[in-house]
C-alpha cells in the first residue's frame, strides 16, 4: 500500500470526525479534570488496567491527537508535548541523566540548551563538553568513559552549521549511545532524524510547527519505552505541560506547515543569492548555498533547506545596528518561523548570556545577523533589506 505523503498527515494524521458531535475540526478539551463514572473505573484507570483521562497534566485528548500528528510526521513511535521547546529539552535530558553522567554536544546550540548543559546540569554534577559536530573525528574523540548521551542541533541556531545526522548517528551506535537530535530549524518536511539513526527528535514547536507566531510549545518524538519514561516519570513530575488551547493552535499551524516550508525555504534561497550579492554583505550561511561549508550534506539530507539564514556585514556591528533600525518590512524581534520576516542580532539578543570567547567559538560573531525569512511576497522582503543595506554606505565597507 502507498505510504501516505507528508501533507496528508500533516492535515489527517492524529484527527478524525469528532463521534459524538461530527465536528471536523478537531476538539478543544480546555479540562484540567476527567469525571470518572465509578470508583471502580477510576482505580482502574489509575492503576493502567484500563485506559482514560485523569487530569491534563497527566494527559489530555487535545494533547493526544498533537501527539499523534508528530509521531507520523517524524516517523517516531510515540510523542509526547510539552509547554515549551526548553520544556522538551529539559525533560527528554533529563529523562536519561544522572549526576556523574556526561553530555558531547555539537557547539553553537540554542542559548537556552547551552545554558541548561552548562549551569543547571553542572550543578547536578553532569560534565558537558560541546564539540564541533561538523569534524565527526573530533568529535568521536571527546566521548568518554562516562558519556550518557549525544545532542546535536541542525541546523544549528544561528550559525546553520550543517551536522551529518547518519555519520553521528554511526558514531552514537558504535558507542552505544542515544542520540538526541533538536529539528526545530529544518522540521520534518526539512529532515527526518529518525530515518537517519536518531534516537530522540526534539522540537520547539513555538517556530515552524506552530508558524504564526502564537503559541509556545515544545515536543519529543522517539521509541514508546523513552517518551513513556518521560511522560510518566519526568513531565508529570517536572509539571512541563502544555496547554489544550495552544495544542490546538499547533495542530492548525501544522495543517500547512509542508506548503509553508516550502515557501520559507524558496524565499530563503532567493534572499541568501541576494545577499550573497550584495557588496556591503560580507558573508552568508544558508544551507541551498553552494558557498556553505556544508552544502554537500544539506543536500544529502535535507528536503528543504528553511528559512533561517545568517549573514556579516563588511562593517561589522556597528553596520548591523544601522541595518535593522532601518528595516520597515522585516521586524526586529527574536523568534523565528513566524509568517512575518523577523531579524535579530545574536551577539547582543539571543545569546548576550553566552560568554563573549565561548560565543566566538561557536561561530556567533559580534556582527552576525540572524534572519527568519517569512511568507511575504520575497521582491518585498528584498526591497526592504535593499533600502536598508543602501544606507550603510561607503564607509561602513571594511
Ligand atoms: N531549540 C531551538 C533550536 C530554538 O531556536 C529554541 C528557541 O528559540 C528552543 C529550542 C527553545 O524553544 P522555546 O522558546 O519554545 O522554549
Amino acid at each position: 500500500m502507498r505510504k501516505e505523503g507528508i501533507s496528508t498527515l500533516a492535515i489527517h494524521a492524529g484527527e478524525g470526525i469528532c463521534p459524538t458531535t461530527g465536528s471536523v475540526a478537531p476538539p478543544i478539551y480546555q479540562a484540567t479534570t476527567f469525571a470518572f463514572r465509578n470508583a471502580e473505573q477510576g482505580a482502574a484507570i489509575f492503576s493502567e488496567e484500563m485506559e482514560g483521562y485523569v487530569y491534563t497534566r497527566w494527559g489530555n485528548p487535545t494533547l493526544a491527537s498533537l501527539e499523534r500528528k508528530l509521531a507520523a510526521l517524524e516517523g517516531g513511535e510515540e510523542a509526547l508535548v510539552t509547554a515549551s521547546g526548553m520544556a522538551a529539552v529539559t525533560i527528554a535530558l533529563l529523562t536519561v541523566l544522572d549526576s556523574g553522567d556526561h553530555v558531547l554536544c555539537s557547539k553553537g546550540v540554542y542559548t537556552g540548551t547551552y545554558k541548561f548543559l552548562s549551569y543547571s546540569l553542572r550543578r547536578f554534577d553532569v560534565e558537558v563538553d560541546f564539540v564541533d559536530g561538523t569534524n565527526p573525528t573530533l568529535f568521536e574523540k571527546a566521548i568518554h568513559p562516562n558519556t550518557r548521551l549525544i545532542y546535536i542541533e541542525t541546523p544549528a541556531n544561528p550559525t546553520l552549521d550543517v551536522i551529518d545526522i547518519a555519520v553521528i548517528s554511526d558514531i552514537a551506535r558504535r558507542h552505544g549511545l542515544p542520540l538526541f537530535i533538536d529539528n526545530t530549524f529544518a522540521t520534518p518536511c526539512g529532515q527526518r532524524p529518525l530515518e537517519l539513526g536518531a534516537d530522540v527528535v526534539i522540537h520547539s514547536m513555538t517556530k515552524y510547527l506552530c508558524g504564526h507566531g502564537d503559541a509556545i510549545g515544545g515536543a519529543i518524538i522517539g521509541r514508546r519505552k523513552f517518551i513513556e519514561e518521560a511522560r510518566k516519570v519526568t513531565l508529570r513530575i517536572y509539571g512541563g505541560v502544555l496547554s489544550p488551547f495552544n495544542a490546538w493552535l499547533i495542530m492548525r499551524g501544522i495543517h500547512t506547515l509542508p506548503l509553508r516550508m516550502r515557501a520559507h525555504s524558496q524565499n530563503a534561497m532567493e534572499i541568501a543569492k541576494f545577499l550573497e550579492e550584495h557588496p556591503a554583505v560580507k558573508m552568508v550561511r544558508y544551507p541551498g548555498l553552494p558557498s556553505h561549508p556544508q552544502h554537500e550534506i544539506a543536500l544529502k539530507q535535507m528536503k528543504l533547506f528553511g528559512g533561517m539564514i545568517s549573514f556579516e556585514l563588511m562593517g561589522g556591528e556597528e553596520a548591523g545596528r544601522k541595518l535593522m533600525n532601518s528595516l520597515r518590512l522585516c521586524t526586529l524581534a527574536v523568534s523565528l518561523g513566524d509568517t512575518r520576516t523577523l531579524i535579530s542580532h545574536p551577539a547582543s539578543m539571543t545569546h548576550a548570556a553566552v560568554p563573549r570567547e565561548e560565543r566566538l567559538r561557536f561561530g556567533i560573531t559580534d556582527g552576525l545577523i540572524r534572519l527568519s525569512v517569512g511568507l511575504e511576497d520575497v521582491g518585498d522582503i528584498i526591497e526592504d533589506l535593499d533600502r536598508g543595506l543602501s544606507y550603510l554606505g561607503e564607509s561602513h565597507s571594511p
